[in-house]
C-alpha cells in the first residue's frame, strides 16, 4: 500500500494562512474523491470484442486535505502483460497523466490546481477496451463478451492514503465510493447488451442499436455483449429481473435461475433493507471458471441457485454497503455467504466444530495480500469460517438482535463504506453481552 503523498508547499502555505496546521489534515482520513459521476460513450466492433470512445468523470474533494491528484484504476490491465494491455487511456484532459503504475492498473493524473474541500473537478480521456479470450469476468466465451471492471474508475484516498492495491484473481480488490453512471453503448443490433443500471435502447446507424444505461448510487459498471437469449420477469416487490443466457443453457435452467433470482432478491431485501434499484441483469454461462461474479445490478453466474443467491446478496454486501475488498474481503464474502445460508434455510449448526486453523496468522479478517499468499485457504476461512462466525454471533446475541443488527448496520452504511471496526461496534451495541472473547475466538480483528 502506498502512503499518502505530501501536500504541495503552496497548499500547505494556504492552510497555514488559515491557521490550521497541515499535520491535522494529514490524519483527516475522509474518503475522497467523492460523488464520482461518470459519463461514457463507447462503440463496439461487429463482435463486441473491442469498444472505443470517451469517458469523463466529475468528482468532489470531500476531505479537508487538498486533492492534488487522482488515480484511475485500470483493473483489467491485470489481464494483459504490462505494458501490453487491454485497456488504453489516451488524450487525458483535466490533468496531467503519469506513466502507468501498479502493474499497469493505475494511472496518476495530477490536477492543474489542488482541490480544496468541497471543490469539484473533472478529468476525461479517450478509452479503448479489447476483451481477451476466456470465459471470465473480463473475457470472451465464443461469441459472448463479459466486460467487468473495464471502465477506469477513481481510486480512493482515505486514512491509509491512496489505495493502489494490486488486482487479485482469487477474489476482489475493488474499492470504490458510491457513484453515478451514464453509459451509452453503440453496438450491432444482433448483440444484446445486459448492463448495470436501467437501459433504454434506440436505433443507431444501419444494423446498430444504441443502449443507454443509467445507474445512480452504484460502485461499478459492467456489461456484456452477445447473441444472448433474454427473459424478463418482475419480483413481488417490483424489481425487473432480466435473465440472459448463452445458447448452451436451456430455457428450463434459465427459468429455474429466474425463480431463484426473484426469490433471493425479495428474501435479502426483507433481511437487509429494500432493494433500491429498478433492475437486475443475471447473465448465465456454465463455462465460467468461477461460480459467479457480482457487479451492481449485473451478475455473472453458472447454473447454481446457491451461487446466484450469493452474488445477489453482494448487491447489499459490497454494493449498497461498501467495503475495501482488498483489505477486508470478509466484510462482503462472509456476509454474502451468511445471507445465502439464511436464504437456503441453513443455520450453521455446529459449524464451528469443524474449524481448524492452519496457523496463528490465519484470521477471518485477513486481507487479500494474505489470501493471495495462501490461496488454498481463502474460501475455507473467509467464506466458510466467516459465515459460521456470523451464525455463531446470531446464537450469541439472539436471532432478533442479529436481524436488527444487520438491518441497522446496513442502514447506517447505506451507499457508504463499512470497516471491520464499524461492524464490531454495531454488533457490540446490539447486545448487553461482552463480545470481546467472541471476536478473539473467531479471529475477527480490527
Ligand atoms: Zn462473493
Amino acid at each position: 500500500m502506498l502512503r499518502r503523498v505530501l501536500i504541495s508547499a503552496a497548499a500547505a502555505a494556504s492552510l497555514l494562512v488559515l491557521g490550521v496546521p497541515p499535520a491535522a489534515h494529514a490524519a483527516d482520513g475522509i474518503r475522497t474523491p467523492s460523488k464520482p459521476s461518470y459519463t461514457v460513450t463507447l462503440s463496439s466492433n461487429t463482435s463486441g470484442t473491442t469498444w472505443t470512445g470517451h469517458e469523463s468523470v466529475t468528482f468532489t474533494n470531500a476531505s479537508a486535505d487538498p486533492l492534488t491528484e487522482v488515480y484511475l484504476r485500470l483493473w483489467d490491465n491485470a489481464h494483459g502483460s504490462c505494458p501490453s494491455t487491454p485497456i488504453t487511456v489516451t488524450n487525458v484532459t483535466g490533468g496531467t497523466p503519469s506513466a502507468l503504475s501498479a502493474g499497469c492498473t493505475a494511472m496518476k493524473i495530477t490536477l492543474p490546481a489542488a482541490l480544496a474541500q468541497n471543490q469539484s473537478a473533472s478529468v476525461g480521456f479517450d478509452l479503448s477496451i479489447v476483451v481477451p479470450s476466456g470465459a471470465d469476468r473480463f473475457g470472451r466465451d465464443g461469441s459472448y463478451n463479459f466486460v467487468g471492471n473495464a471502465l477506469p474508475v477513481l481510486a480512493v484516498r482515505d486514512a491509509s492514503g491512496w489505495h493502489l492495491d494490486p488486482y487479485t484473481n482469487n477474489g476482489e480488490s475493488f474499492y470504490a465510493l458510491i457513484s453515478d453512471y451514464d453509459v451509452t453503448l453503440d453496438h450491432p443490433t444482433s448483440l444484446l447488451v445486459p448492463a448495470t443500471g436501467t437501459s433504454v435502447d434506440t436505433p443507431g446507424a444501419s444494423g446498430r442499436t444504441v443502449t443507454r444505461a443509467t445507474a445512480k448510487n452504484v460502485r461499478e459498471f459492467a456489461w456484456g455483449a452477445g447473441p444472448f437469449t433474454k427473459t424478463t420477469s418482475t419480483t413481488t416487490t417490483g424489481v425487473t429481473v432480466n435473465v440472459y443466457r448463452v445458447s448452451s443453457i436451456s430455457s428450463s435452467s434459465a427459468s429455474s435461475m429466474m425463480t431463484t433470482a426473484k426469490n433471493a432478491l425479495v428474501a435479502h431485501a426483507g433481511r437487509f433493507g429494500a432493494f433500491p434499484y429498478a433492475e437486475v441483469d443475471v447473465v448465465l454461462d456454465n463455462n465460467f471458471w468461477f461460480g459467479g461474479m457480482e457487479y451492481p445490478g449485473f451478475v455473472l453466474d453458472v447454473i447454481s441457485s446457491t451461487a446466484l443467491a450469493h452474488e445477489l446478496a453482494h448487491q447489499w454486501w459490497y454494493g449498497i454497503v461498501g467495503d475495501d475488498e482488498y483489505t477486508s474481503p470478509w466484510l462482503d464474502e462472509s456476509f454474502a455467504d451468511y445471507a445465502t445460508d439464511l436464504y437456503n434455510g441453513l443455520s450453521g449448526t455446529n459449524c464451528w466444530n469443524s474449524v481448524s486453523w492452519q496457523s496463528s496468522a490465519e484470521k477471518i479478517t485477513n486481507s487479500m495480500a494474505y489470501w493471495d499468499a495462501h490461496p488454498s485457504r481463502y474460501s475455507t476461512v473467509v467464506y466458510g469460517y466467516g459465515k459460521c462466525a456470523l451464525h455463531d454471533l446470531r446464537r450469541a446475541i439472539g436471532t432478533t438482535a442479529m436481524e436488527n443488527l444487520l438491518r441497522n448496520y446496513a442502514a447506517a452504511h447505506w451507499y457508504g463504506v463499512s470497516t471491520t471496526a464499524d461492524f464490531k461496534a454495531a454488533a457490540q451495541a446490539a447486545t448487553s453481552a461482552d463480545l470481546s472473547s467472541f471476536w478473539t475466538t473467531h479471529r475477527i480483528d480490527g
